[in-house]
Parts: C-alpha cells; sequence; structure tokens
C-alpha cells in the first residue's frame, strides 16, 4: 500500500437542525443533505438518512417514521443522531481511509450534556477524535470575518431550528443570544396562517418552499412578489384542493417571526461593550444559514439597528465551510 491512503483523515460536520454539511480537509465541502432519518416504527431500524428519509416526510407508510433528529436545537433522539452521523462520516471514507478527526459544530440551543452526547456518538460513529466548536463561531470563520483579531464582528445565524446572534473578538465569543424564532418557526406561521385564512391544511414541506419562493420581510417588497398556487387538503370538505396564495399572506404570515430576529439582534447590540459596537457600525452585520436568503431580511435588519447588513457567501455552507477552516487549528 502506498503510504498517503493512510493519510490521516480530518473531516468537519456541521449537524445543523435542518441540514448536515460535510466538509473534507483537501476537499472542500463534498456533502450537503437534510438532517432527516426514517424509522421502521416497531424495530427502530433505519430505513432512509438524507435526501432519501428528506423526501418521505409526510409522505410515510403508518409503519415507518420520518424525523429531524436535532428538530429544536438540541439532539432529542441520541441513537437517532448517531445513526445519522455514521451514516454521513461514512459518506466520506474510502476503504482505505483511516478513522477520521471530525469537527462538528452543533446548534447553540444544547445542554453541555446534550454537547458532550454529540461528541460520543461521533466517536460511536467511527471518528478518531472529535472536537465541538461554536455554531456562530463556526459561521464566522466561514463567512470569512476577522475572528483572531482585535476588531469586534457581529454574525447572524439563521438557521432551520435556531438564530444565533454573536459579536465575536480575539477569538472568543463576546455577546450573544438564541432563539427558536427560525426558519422552521416561519413555516409553522405559514402553515397556521393559512389554515386559519382559507381552511387549507398544507405540509410541512408546502410551506418551507413557498416561504422559499415567496417570502419576505416586508409588506412592500411582498406587493413586487406577486403570487403561487399551493395545493392541500381543504379542512371543510376534506377534500384535495389548490388556492392561490399572495406573496403579502405569506410576509403578514411570518412578520412575528422577523420581528423577534430583529429583536435579538437589537438586544445582542445592547449588551455589546462600546468598542465592539464601533467596530460593528463600521463593518456591518453579516448574514448566514439558510433564513440569510429570505428576501428583504438584510434590509429589514439595517432599518431596525441603523447598521449596514449583509448576507454572507453562500450563507447555507458558511458554517460547514468555517467548521473545516477550524480543522487546520487542532
Ligand atoms: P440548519 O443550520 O439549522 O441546518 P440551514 O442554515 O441549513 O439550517 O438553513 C435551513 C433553513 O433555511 C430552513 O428553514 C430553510 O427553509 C431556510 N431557507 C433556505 N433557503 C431559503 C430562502 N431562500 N428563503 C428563506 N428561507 C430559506
Ligand atoms: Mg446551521
Amino acid at each position: 500500500m502506498v503510504w498517503w491512503l493512510f493519510k490521516k483523515q480530518r473531516i468537519g460536520i456541521d449537524l445543523g437542525t435542518a441540514n448536515t454539511n460535510v466538509y473534507v480537509d483537501g476537499k472542500g465541502i463534498v456533502i450537503g443533505e437534510p438532517s432527516v432519518v426514517a424509522l421502521e416504527k416497531d424495530t427502530g431500524e433505519i430505513v432512509a438518512v438524507g435526501e432519501e428519509a428528506n423526501n418521505m416526510i409526510g409522505r410515510t407508510p403508518g409503519s415507518i417514521v420520518a424525523t429531524r433528529p436535532m428538530k429544536d436545537g438540541v439532539i432529542a433522539e441520541f441513537d437517532t443522531t448517531a445513526a445519522m452521523m455514521e451514516y454521513f462520516i461514512n459518506k466520506t471514507r474510502s476503504k482505505w481511509s483511516s478513522k477520521p478527526q471530525v469537527v462538528i459544530c452543533v446548534p447553540g440551543g444544547g445542554t453541555e450534556v446534550e454537547k458532550r452526547a454529540v461528541v460520543d456518538a461521533a466517536l460511536l460513529a467511527g471518528a478518531r477524535e472529535a472536537f465541538l466548536i461554536e455554531e456562530p463561531f463556526a459561521a464566522a470563520i466561514g463567512a470569512d470575518l476577522p475572528v483572531n483579531d482585535p476588531t469586534g464582528s457581529m454574525v447572524v445565524d439563521i438557521g432551520g431550528g435556531t438564530t444565533d446572534v454573536a459579536t465575536i473578538s480575539l477569538g472568543g465569543i463576546v455577546s450573544g443570544r438564541m432563539s427558536r424564532s427560525a426558519g422552521d418557526a416561519m413555516d409553522e406561521a405559514i402553515t397556521s396562517f393559512i389554515r386559519n385564512k382559507y381552511n387549507l391544511l398544507i405540509g410541512e414541506r408546502t410551506a418551507e418552499s413557498v416561504k422559499i419562493e415567496l417570502g419576505s420581510a416586508s409588506e412592500e417588497l411582498a406587493k413586487e412578489l406577486g403570487s403561487t398556487e399551493i395545493r392541500g387538503r381543504d379542512l371543510v370538505t376534506g377534500l384535495p384542493k389548490t388556492i392561490t396564495i399572495e406573496a403579502t399572506d405569506i410576509s403578514e404570515a411570518i412578520s412575528e417571526v422577523v420581528e423577534d430576529i430583529i429583536d435579538i439582534v437589537k438586544e445582542t447590540l445592547e449588551d455589546t461593550p462600546p468598542e465592539i459596537s464601533a467596530d460593528v457600525i463600521d463593518r456591518g452585520i453579516v448574514l448566514t444559514g439558510g433564513g440569510a436568503l429570505l428576501n428583504g431580511l438584510a434590509e429589514a435588519i439595517s432599518d431596525a439597528t441603523d447598521v449596514p447588513v449583509f448576507v454572507a457567501n453562500d450563507p447555507l455552507n458558511c458554517v460547514a465551510l468555517g467548521t473545516g477552516l477550524a480543522l487546520k487549528h487542532i
């Protein structure tokens, strides 16, 4: 065998509540799949993981459940999370590769015990060593912010289950907030809005796709975005039905979640030391995570705070990239 086949492999995993992205040292981001596991109900046996399992959400027969083990930013199901991690780690390994060193980024919602459980799950899943990194920190590295400099940077990561706000300076988090007002909360708000206004029951996947297609952080912007058709079940007749929904419906539905996100950004700014605030005013706030792509969100945060706001390059991959870059420091 040639020596390099056995060279130490290092991987970075962004174990997100919505998506898991995997960075392999020397290759970049090689995997991006939904954090979903489909299980046989009675035996607990795993039927599918990732993209394949995601396509089963809301469409499973009685004997199979498709779950998102990280849904609320915590590791609700240790075994399922471990199995999911094993699937992703194995996907990066070739026949000859040795056990990898792994850096994992977990959502901000977890307790120390739950975070420790992620390390254990990684070891169980075949990692030689496993380390954790905080999500806003990884996001900031991935967004190319000067995290180690004596300059304040602010990052707002809007994921599926959680929004994490943090100011960072000299390699550490100076101030921050975490909230459940994020992508899933927007989807739930859309579902209940459509149920109440149109008596139409829609699925999780439909709510998310209408948010991505038509969602926006302001009503004025929504007026320019038009409308789309959505399908669901009519709660009166019980039959399938298609209705046309306006972008203004969506902006109204998610407005409270958007307000919450703006509020935690403001609160974080309020308890940030003045020197760091001054840096943030100069350099602006950077948005990462899938929620950063919501139409008009950057402008809405900027209007409310009087600070410039930018969306990072490739916001869905910032955390995985930052986790991967952190590999170089271990
Ligand atoms: P996590 O880190 O929790 O896995 P991600 O950063 O991968 O989350 O972001 C996923 C969230 O971003 C989902 O709630 C998804 O619906 C949302 N999202 C993705 N694209 C858009 C978009 N264009 N507009 C609004 N939300 C989006
Ligand atoms: Mg994330």
